[in-house]
């Protein structure tokens, strides 16, 4: 019977597979600061966890943490990135021995909604939103409003606009 590299007969899936490799590159990811969105999608890819997001919503900072020990250079989160502003570059010299060292990588400040407060996305995402959405001069979407607020937002324009007529 053929058993896999966990030992294992079952099939394993893509994300134990590059969790359990040690691969021979040796490249970090690096963010490209000014195109990164904070969209997260890298950390949800990466299969070591290497990649975390780090959101303080009370000092209104969030944050892209990268755990050099965690990470076996896969590339995957570079592959995953929509904006093309992650790439792997040469590790730097050692300098965490323990490789326990967490580096912050993107940080952003988090934009509120208008209405209520409650946090939402980083700022640069809400940017990038805006000039990938904007139609004309006015946009279709209210980025400053969470869903609730927006429905309730759109109803109160819906009976301004029914008094008027
Ligand atoms: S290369 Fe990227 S995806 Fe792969 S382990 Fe390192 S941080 Fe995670
Ligand atoms: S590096 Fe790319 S995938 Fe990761 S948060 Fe930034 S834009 Fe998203």
């Amino acid at each position: 019977m053929k058993l896999n590299m966990l030992g294992s007969k079952d099939r394993i899936s893509r994300r134990e597979f590059l969790k359990v490799i040690r691969l021979k590159n040796n490249g970090i990811p690096f963010i490209d600061k000014e195109k990164c969105t904070g969209c997260g999608l890298c950390t949800i890819d990466c299969p070591t966890k290497a990649l975390i997001i780090n959101q303080n919503s009370e000092k209104d900072i969030y944050q892209l943490l990268f755990r050099q020990g965690s990470c076996n250079a896969c590339g995957v989160c570079q592959k995953s990135c929509p904006e093309n502003c992650l790439q792997l570059v040469e590790k730097e010299p050692e300098k965490d021995k323990t490789g326990k060292e967490t580096k912050v990588i993107f940080e952003d400040n988090i934009s509120r909604c208008m209405e209520c407060g409650i946090p939402l996305f980083p700022r640069s995402m809400v940017k990038k939103m805006k000039t990938k959405i904007f139609i004309t001069n006015e946009s279709t979407w209210s980025f400053n409003l969470c869903p609730s607020c927006r429905i309730k937002t759109q109803f109160r324009k819906e009976i301004v606009e029914r008094i008027k007529t």
